[in-house]
């Protein structure tokens, strides 16, 4: 056992104020969340919504004097046409400044790389190619990541026909951009080759470790690894890079988890390696298990929506693992780890501003006005719905929730935390949500609408009026960087 001693790591407070909020804010609100259980009724608004008659004062064609070329809304349902006016609900330059849309990817656009058909059709709706030609915003939020988001934005640019501005986009790691001056030397861990080293760096990062790294100084770490020839090329000298000895001289501040993990096996060791090590230095062992440095994963989805039929395991698995076997290698240590991503409200709360920024610059809308409606489609229950549900009881506006069914959430099973609306796919949700808006802004149907926001029950509400969702530090200066 070394003699070292051991570095300590500056307690939280004492860190840098500017980014503190941020980090135990999303913890804490995940800790909030698990506590909360926020449960929806039953509700189904398409009965709410289908039966607006034709002939209704408030609903009637031809009298509104309809600006755009076709008079009826084509709802979910062919067979009940709606006639509305057009005009409350679009600014003088067609686009809709009262609602937005915000989309998960994985399941609900792209699925195994490849579009959903449903979603190239959907985006061209809020495009404009509908029957009112008005222009709908629109943000992306996935749990994903891996790459540069200027790449993935390139990737759906391509996949979805339309262009992806990285000022509309949010992926797992982003909100990591804020701990790259708090930490000095990190392990991030995920993704292919060198990308999430890269991607790290890209965020200020100064000394960024990988498991490859400490593979390659000590390659007994994980028996059963072997490092490729390019794996070995591209990782780097560890003792050299920082002067040190020995591995036990160097001190890892922090892991970050930002992609998921290529080689569970030998991420899992190095990770628990270092959760069990003294204070973080490589290559030691506590005596009391509770001096490792914090870790971060990038979001908690246990489950997502790849090519295979069914759902593939994702990171919040490996959480899981990390977690259960720390305690059972720990005789019974508790192991607290942080997780960004949805459902956390605060990733809705930052999603928030990013979509009144993308409003204000791309259409002209007041940036300080955020949407009185935003649409949120995500494919599973228990992060984007559950987190959907979660912002809708917080926010001063109103964020819908809807389901759809090409993804994770199966068709027939019961979801853990219920969607607003359950529609079969994106395309459907677009029409869903537009058609709701053309309800509204007939009048006819609007009070009936805004009766049927989502009631919480008890315990909710009391966690929110005792301020159990904290508010939150969002430095969005930073996540705007690359648009
Ligand atoms: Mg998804």
């Amino acid at each position: 056992m070394s003699t070292l001693p051991v570095p300590q790591r500056p307690p939280m407070c004492d860190r840098k104020a500017s980014s503190s909020s941020f980090a135990d804010a999303f913890d804490d609100a995940r800790r909030r969340l698990d506590e909360m259980g926020v449960h929806e009724p039953d509700t189904d608004e398409e009965d709410a919504l289908s039966p607006v008659p034709s002939s209704g004062s408030s609903a009637v064609g031809g009298e509104g004097g309809l600006a755009s070329p076709a008079e009826t809304v084509s709802p979910a349902s062919p067979a009940t046409p709606i006639t509305v006016p057009v005009a409350p609900m679009a600014d003088a330059n067609g686009v809709a400044d009262n609602f937005a849309f915000a989309f998960d990817i994985d399941g609900v656009l792209i699925r195994g790389g490849r579009p959903i058909p449903e979603a190239v059709e959907a985006m061209k709706v809020l495009n404009g190619e509908n029957e009112w030609g008005i222009k709908v915003p629109y943000i992306f939020l996935t749990n994903g990541g891996g790459k540069f988001e200027t790449e993935r934005c390139q990737d759906l640019s391509a996949q979805l026909e339309i262009d992806v501005s990285p000022g509309q986009f949010i992926c797992g790691h982003t909100p990591m951009r804020e701990f790259a001056d708090r930490y000095g030397t990190v392990l991030v861990v995920g993704g292919e080759g060198e990308k999430c080293r890269q991607v790290a760096e890209s965020y200020g990062f100064r000394d960024v470790v990988t498991p490859g790294d400490i593979l390659k100084a000590n390659a007994t770490t994980a028996p059963f690894r072997k490092l490729t020839d390019k794996e070995h090329a591209n990782s780097r000298d560890l003792l050299a890079r920082h002067g040190a000895e020995k591995l036990s001289d160097i001190v890892i501040e922090a892991i970050f988890v930002f992609a998921d993990s290529r080689d569970w096996a030998s991420d899992l060791q190095i990770i628990l390696d270092i959760a069990q090590s003294k204070g973080g230095r490589l290559e030691t062992r506590s005596e009391t298990f509770d001096e490792g440095p914090p870790i971060y994963f990038s979001h908690n989805d246990v489950l997502w929506s790849a090519a295979h039929e069914h759902a593939r395991l994702g990171m919040g698995a490996l959480r899981r693992i990390v977690e259960t076997v720390f305690e059972d290698t720990t005789g019974g240590k508790k192991l607290n780890t942080h997780a960004f991503g949805k459902p956390q409200v605060s990733t809705f709360e930052f999603a928030t501003r990013l979509l009144q920024q993308w409003r204000a610059t791309q259409h002209g809308l007041a940036e300080l006005e955020p949407p009185a409606t935003v649409y949120f489609v995500g494919d599973t229950p228990e992060s984007d719905i559950r987190g959907t549900n979660a912002m809708n009881a917080k926010a001063k506006n109103e964020w819908y929730s809807i389901l759809v069914k090409t993804g994770v959430y199966q068709d027939g099973t019961e979801p853990k935390f219920k969607p607003r609306k359950l529609v079969d796919t994106v395309l459907d949700a677009v029409n869903h949500g537009i058609r709701r808006e053309m309800v509204r802004a007939s009048g006819g149907r609007r009070d009936s609408v805004v009766e049927t926001s989502l009631p919480l029950d008890q315990d909710t509400l009391k966690a929110i009026a005792d301020g159990c969702v904290p508010p939150v530090e969002v430095r969005e200066d930073l996540f705007l960087a690359e648009a």
